[in-house]
């Protein structure tokens, strides 16, 4: 294999322990014979992959009795829809906190079915921070607040839960941090991540969401759209990603042998302080997000000039250092740190950042 590290937004880096064990049961999963892939999702084989992954991550998570687990697809981008069309009526007030382009996405899908309402935003200040709970100008009717705990592209991360009232269902889009540390699920609603970034191959859609909102409120919700149903059929109602099921399963095996999430939160918190610490101890690099709301998942910085970026980008590929560039949206350089990303992917970050400023600077 090439040595090489993989700074990919998403779909991301998978941990190796994980490709290499699911190299060696390509073709034979557990002596059966086929492959997960070629196995009916209905039989002994896959339901016992399928029930291991959902019981690996409730102890992972520690998730409560009274939610259920959801294995979809449609990627995050559906649950904006879900996540309204199952939450809300058309008529009902629906919060958004919009800290970057994913909270804009969210929240202008959800216009189409219900009262969506931006009652806190951070674009005047170009995304780089998140409003103070205490401003959020919260409905006390709102069916549900939604919010994006990462914002992948911008770089900006909640490090906390927010405080909201207790009837209001909270709404998080995990797609980017889920996983990379401890979290109460007792504090939400509906969680919900796709699965390309920190969870496995993309395909899969994780949603987490609690009993007394599992029934639509409104009739009118196509039955794949329906939470309901698809925790009634184990998420079976129709053929579910098997193959990306199975890797999910991998992936939480693996991170129960890592030591589970507080030892992600950990190694993550050690690679994110790592990286700003280069950035910051120069001027050649700058990263634009207030320091207290900086992502450990997708770190963001910026060159002293657009070609310096360009040449920058060029010189880590050959480096072996892949996937840097930022989002076509905003430029500049991303380098993703999930939960896969070895400390020695960053440590061979930083030494090239500082060999090139020592070069180009
Ligand atoms: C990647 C991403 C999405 C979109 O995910 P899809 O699975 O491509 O629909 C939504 N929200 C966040 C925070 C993301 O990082």
């Amino acid at each position: 294999m090439a040595d090489v590290f993989n700074f990919s937004a998403g779909p991301a880096m998978l941990p190796h322990a994980v490709m290499r064990r699911a190299q060696a049961e390509f073709l034979d999963w557990n002596g059966t014979g086929v492959s997960v892939m070629e196995m009916s999702h209905r039989g002994a084989a896959f339901t016992s992959i399928a029930n291991q992954a959902r019981n690996d991550l409730i102890e992972l998570l520690g998730i409560p009795d009274n939610y259920k687990i959801l294995f979809l697809q449609g990627g995050a981008t559906l649950q904006f829809s879900m996540a309204a069309l199952n939450l809300a009526r058309m008529s009902d007030p629906a919060d958004y906190v919009v800290t970057g382009s994913w909270g804009q996405k969210a929240v202008a899908e959800a216009r189409r079915f219900c009262d969506a309402r931006v009652v806190a935003s951070s674009e005047a200040d170009q995304f780089h921070s998140i409003p103070p709970v205490s401003e959020w100008a919260i409905s006390s009717d709102a069916a549900y607040l939604h919010y994006t705990p990462n914002e992948t592209i911008g770089g900006v991360e909640f490090h906390h839960v927010p405080d909201i009232p207790a009837h209001i269902p909270l709404v998080g889009d995990f797609s980017s941090n889920i996983l990379s540390r401890p979290m109460d699920i007792s504090r939400f609603g509906l969680v919900y991540a796709g699965a390309q970034k920190n969870i496995g191959p993309a395909g899969l859609t994780l949603v987490i969401v609690r009993d007394d909102l599992l029934a639509p409120v409104r009739d009118d919700v196509p039955a794949m759209l329906d939470y309901q149903i698809h925790a009634d059929s184990d998420s079976m109602r129709n053929t579910p990603p098997t193959y990306a099921w199975y890797l999910a399963g991998l992936v939480f095996d693996w991170l129960k042998q890592q030591g589970g999430l507080a030892a992600m939160a950990e190694h993550n918190q050690r690679k994110a302080e790592m990286l700003y610490q280069a950035i910051d101890q120069t001027s050649f690099y700058d990263c634009p997000v207030r320091q207290l709301d900086r992502s450990r998942m997708n770190v963001v910085f910026r060159l002293p000039s657009i070609d310096l970026e360009r040449c920058f980008l060029v010189e880590a590929e050959a480096a072996g250092l892949l996937a840097l560039k930022g989002h076509r949206s905003v430029g500049g350089i991303r380098a993703s740190l999930y939960n896969a990303m070895p400390l020695d992917g960053v440590m061979a970050l930083v030494s090239f950042m500082q060999d090139f400023e020592s070069r180009m600077g």
